[in-house]
């Protein structure tokens, strides 16, 4: 049997007529950049959220650096966020030519870990502290009452990086409610993916909100008349239209993501691997189900050799990557980031990953704990 780590074909062709008929409402409109699709969908998202401003851009990225600017970050300027990431994270800091100040994780939850950024802003190197960008990583929510209290008392901008965390709540509220503005990625193998590339900032902040729409379209109240120096990043109106299509079905894949998860935590239970954690209040969104193992590389190895997929996400650090290492000042020490991308190993995880695949991915990591019993 062969079980990919993800296959955002699978979630195509799950509501493949309805998706191509969205793609030829479009193609007969005329119209493909910022209509009727796009505004719909802004509307719609807002809604499943629970905000009331909604900003569709190019990418999760763009997405980032614009909310990141939208409150004024810039040079000169300290975003603390954590190295166990996507690198997209730290990039988007510095776009905005902000410095980034990279804090270490809860290890059970893989989010921010609010003692390690309560250290780092006792400590900050040169700067001023103005934004924190907790990260929901894999779909488990971060910390927020504590993060949205210490960015309190430290007069602080929060950015919630929601790439991974469509549909997770914490204390019965979404992510992407709790900051000040908050960061969508619709990249194809996202928890909502279109089929291209997209990416939404969503606000309860009118103001903040139309510096995101000034800044994503060159400054412009008006077409052709810029209020104040802006570039491009739009979500495209065939991208919207799919993910107009797609937001019917998130609720029912982020429960499906969760009885995966369940029957993955009922059929590795007796293995040696480190599963998976909630925390108290916490919804998971499961954008991955992420296994520890102190040997990760042969239990890769093996899944590999019996046709499962794995991935590590992330192998490397942030701040030991060959662009950032030796340039970012380090303030705390990154401990659980760098022992975590050691153990990590992300499952196979979507919404249509069969019963028979997951008992079968089992049965192989299974296996993989009696051979390594008889050695
Ligand atoms: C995917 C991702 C991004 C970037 O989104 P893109 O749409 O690929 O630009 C940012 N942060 C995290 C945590 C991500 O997983």
């Amino acid at each position: 049997m062969n079980v990919p780590q993800c296959n955002p074909k699978a979630g195509y062709q799950a509501h493949q007529a309805e998706i191509d008929a969205a793609i030829k409402r479009v193609l007969d409109s005329g119209w493909y950049i910022l209509g009727k699709e796009v505004e719909t969908f802004e509307k719609a998202f807002a809604s499943y959220i629970g905000v009331s401003h909604a900003v569709g851009v190019g990418n999760g990225t763009d997405a980032l650096e614009l909310a990141l600017r939208a409150c004024g970050v810039g040079p000169g300027d300290l975003v603390f966020t954590v190295s166990h990431s996507a690198v997209a994270t730290v990039a988007a800091i510095e776009l905005t030519g902000a410095t980034p100040v990279l804090v270490d994780i809860d290890p059970n939850s893989y989010t921010m870990d609010p003692k390690s950024l309560a250290a780092a802003l006792a400590r900050p190197p040169q700067g001023n502290p103005k934004a924190i960008i907790p990260v929901h990583l894999y779909g488990h929510p971060t910390d927020m009452p504590v993060i949205v209290e210490i960015a309190r008392h430290h007069k602080m901008h929060v950015i919630e990086d929601c790439a991974q965390s469509h549909g997770a709540t914490l204390n019965g509220k979404k992510t992407g409610v709790w900051g000040h503005l908050a960061a969508f990625s619709f990249y194809p193998t996202k928890n909502l993916g279109a089929l291209g590339d997209g990416g939404m900032v969503v606000t309860s902040n009118p103001s903040l909100a139309e510096q995101v729409r000034l800044l994503q379209q060159y400054g412009w109240r008006q077409r052709y008349i810029s209020d104040m120096p802006g570039g491009n990043s739009r979500l495209d109106e065939m991208q919207a239209a799919i993910l107009n299509v797609k937001l019917n079905y998130l609720t029912a894949d982020t429960t499906r993501r969760n009885d995966i998860a369940v029957m993955y935590d009922n059929l590795l239970r007796n293995t040696d691997l480190d599963l998976p954690t909630t925390t108290a209040g916490a919804a998971h969104a499961y954008h991955q189900y992420v296994v520890r193992s102190r040997t990760r590389d042969a239990l890769a190895e093996h899944l590999k050799q019996q046709g499962v997929g794995t991935a590590i996400h992330y192998p490397v650090p942030v701040h030991m990557q060959p662009a950032y290492q030796n340039r970012l000042a380090q303030v705390v020490p990154l401990s659980n980031t760098e022992q975590a991308a050691k153990e990590i190993c992300s499952l196979p995880m979507f919404p249509q990953l069969s019963e028979a695949q997951v008992q079968y991915v089992c049965e192989v990591a299974n296996q993989f704990r009696h051979q390594a019993g008889l050695r």
